[in-house]
């Protein structure tokens, strides 16, 4: 009969649009959370934390170094790693942007890493407007910014309880560029540890 056939058909036809769509709408979710994991992901990997005594926290900074492409900005109160220091340096010999500015108490009678660093041509700078210029941050390349309480010295790295953070991030990138500069504005050039007096 013509009018059964054409129910068989109709019925047939709403189990086939129904099998499409949810076809359809399975795919459309296994995008969605395949998405989700894929920005998860990224968002995982643009911060990473390191933790002394010997987690990894000096590697982490001389990885960073050792990309960096146009500038480097550093601010650090005490300074006396040595592969942090070399770093910095082989990124100024390869023709990296590469700018010091220390604490007051990195001026000392003996030669530390600020003389390393100016007597190895990095423009190095002396902040003596605060009572303790006591950040520890690198912005390279305007996008990656390193932080935390970790100093860039050998004690910080082996004896110390300190935490360091790897952030890629321009926005704030452009914060403590902006920050670092106005410290700049106020500190004077280092002439070498025969300018301890001054
Ligand atoms: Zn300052």
């Amino acid at each position: 009969m013509p009018s059964q056939r054409l129910f068989i058909f109709w019925r047939f036809a709403g189990i086939r649009l129904f099998l499409f769509l949810m076809h359809k709408l399975t795919f459309a979710f296994c995008l969605f959370v395949s998405l989700a994991h894929s920005a998860e992901t990224r968002t995982a990997k643009n911060r990473e934390v390191f933790f002394s005594p010997a987690g990894g926290c000096t590697e982490a900074v001389v990885n960073a170094l050792e990309k960096a492409k146009a500038s480097v900005l550093v601010q650090a109160y005490s300074f006396t790693s040595a592969p942090i220091a070399k770093a910095l340096v082989d990124a100024k010999r390869r023709g990296v942007n590469v700018q010091v500015v220390l604490d007051k108490t990195q001026k000392t009678d003996k030669y530390s890493s600020a003389d390393f660093l100016r007597n190895s041509g990095v423009p190095t700078f002396i902040d003596s407007q605060h009572a303790v210029a006591h950040n520890k941050v690198m912005v390279i390349d305007g996008q990656t910014v390193i932080t935390g309480s970790f100093n860039f010295t050998k004690a910080a790295e082996a004896k110390n309880a300190e935490n360091l953070l790897v952030i890629q991030d321009v926005e704030m990138a452009k914060k403590y560029a902006a920050n670092w500069s106005e410290h700049l504005k106020h500190s004077t050039a280092y002439q070498g540890h025969a300018d301890k007096g001054q």
